[in-house]
């Protein structure tokens, strides 16, 4: 049993200062912090830490040392990450003395995945296996279908939110992730409800509130949020759906499985930073006991 994840791999370049720059105006920055990034990462890094044996599939910049020993430190395996001639994703990410930040995010190599690479990662793939998508990525369509073929199950997380590829995606998909803002986009612009969605398994988070496990013919599932102080909730739902995979991926049932995800996003949300903050499976077992 394994968990593919054809994702995104980020830089996260922060800066701070003591107030964010004018147009046409230059600052210094006090600080400098890179940070891996990008929600396929953080995806499969909390699937790793879950406890899941984790297929990473991506693409960086050439020659990028850092990423390499960022992913190294993480215990991502690089068999299916390709170097290409676009740089690494990333993002420029200024941070002021009020909090107040500004971003420009250059999706970079994560555009630029091979295709060979993906089927020769997947033809490895075993029907019980599960593969993680999310819209930051190139080739999405084709890893689902190729996954699809295998039997394999498919979980897609449509953020950020665009209907194009998610409706390019969707008949490959068994298992759509959505937090409350796209499960309402999602609604407006199919004018399906979730219940009807033509996949196995639609699975809602609601930050604080809670979560839903949302299929056909079957009683909503509601899962309560656990009761946190956070203090970080970047890469809540990338710990959540990483950890819901990994949770089925070993083959518990689903309410188990969702019980589990919400206990890890919780941890999660208590911690700085995205990736870092992800949850070992000990913990979060620990929280559930
Ligand atoms: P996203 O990060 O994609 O916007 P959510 O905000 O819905 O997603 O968060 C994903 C999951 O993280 C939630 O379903 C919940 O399990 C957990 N979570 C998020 N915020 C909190 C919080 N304040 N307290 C407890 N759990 C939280």
């Amino acid at each position: 049993m394994s968990v593919y994840c054809l994702g995104s791999i980020n830089i996260d370049h922060v800066y701070r200062l003591p107030a964010l720059p004018l147009a046409g105006e230059t600052a210094s920055a006090r600080a400098y912090q890179p940070g891996l990034g990008g929600k396929g990462i953080n995806q499969s890094i909390a699937a790793l830490r879950a406890g899941a044996r984790v297929v990473h599939i991506g693409a960086v910049g050439q020659g990028d040392g850092w990423i390499a020993a960022a992913l190294a430190g993480h215990g991502i395996g690089m068999d299916s990450i390709r170097a290409v001639a676009e740089p690494t994703g990333h993002a420029i990410v200024a941070v002021d003395d009020r909090g107040e930040n500004q971003i420009i995010i250059y999706s970079g190599a994560n555009q630029a995945q091979d295709p060979a690479l993906i089927e020769a990662t997947l033809s490895g793939a075993r029907p019980d296996d599960i593969l993680l998508l999310q819209n930051e990525t190139s080739h999405q369509v084709e890893a689902a279908a190729l996954a699809r073929a295998r039997g394999m199950r498919v979980f897609y997380s449509a953020a950020p939110f665009a209907l194009a590829p998610l409706l390019a995606v969707l008949p490959h998909v068994t298992h759509l992730l959505v937090n409350a803002g796209e499960a309402r986009a999602l609604v407006e612009a199919t004018g399906t409800p979730l219940a009807d969605q033509p996949v196995e398994a639609v699975i809602v988070t609601r930050g604080a509130e809670g979560a839903e496990w949302i299929s056909a013919g079957r009683e909503p599932l509601f899962v309560p949020s656990l009761r946190v102080t956070p203090v970080d909730t970047t890469g809540a739902g990338d710990c959540f759906a990483g950890s819901l995979a990994a949770a089925l991926d070993r083959g518990e049932a689903v309410e188990a499985a969702m019980r589990y995800a919400a206990a890890a996003a919780a941890l999660q949300v208590t911690r700085p930073g995205a990736a870092a903050a992800m949850p070992e499976r000990a913990e979060v077992e620990a929280l559930l006991t």
